[in-house]
């Protein structure tokens, strides 16, 4: 366990090896903070993530840990990706899972931007 009470972060999860190109991504956005692709399984017809450059767990690490550059730089990268894919109008829906009871599968955190269609209420 780290400082946070949380897992230490694992430099071999999938988007750590994306940040570090050496695997691909449909990227859509860079920027000091941020980094936006496209899911590879996509759930809805636009379906992109955004994670911070630095090494955050998941939403708890990230909220706990990160500087408030990092925090207003990603969520302000959230916000203008969502609107340069043209999603603002109809609207779209942000989500992130949060460790094992929230579903998390890849351990840096991220938030999925799902847009495209109507998408119906959550029921967990
Ligand atoms: P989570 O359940 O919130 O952790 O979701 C992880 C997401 O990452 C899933 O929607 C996967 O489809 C997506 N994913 C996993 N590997 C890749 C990849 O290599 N490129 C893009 N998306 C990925």
């Amino acid at each position: 366990m780290s400082v946070t009470g949380l897992p230490p972060y694992d430099d071999s999860n999938v988007f750590a090896r994306i940040l570090r190109g050496e695997i691909p991504a449909t990227k859509v956005h860079e920027d000091d903070h941020a980094l936006a692709f496209r899911d590879i399984n996509p759930q809805t017809p636009v379906h992109v993530l955004v994670i911070p450059k630095g090494r955050y767990v998941s939403l708890a690490d990230f909220s706990a840990s990160a500087s408030e550059a990092e925090i207003a730089g990603f969520w302000r990268a959230v916000g203008k990706v969502a609107k340069d894919l043209g999603l603002e109008g109809a609207g779209y829906r942000v989500l992130t899972n949060m460790g094992e009871d929230g579903g998390q599968e890849v351990p840096h955190f991220h938030v999925h931007i799902f847009g495209g269609r109507r998408i119906g209420r959550m029921v967990p």
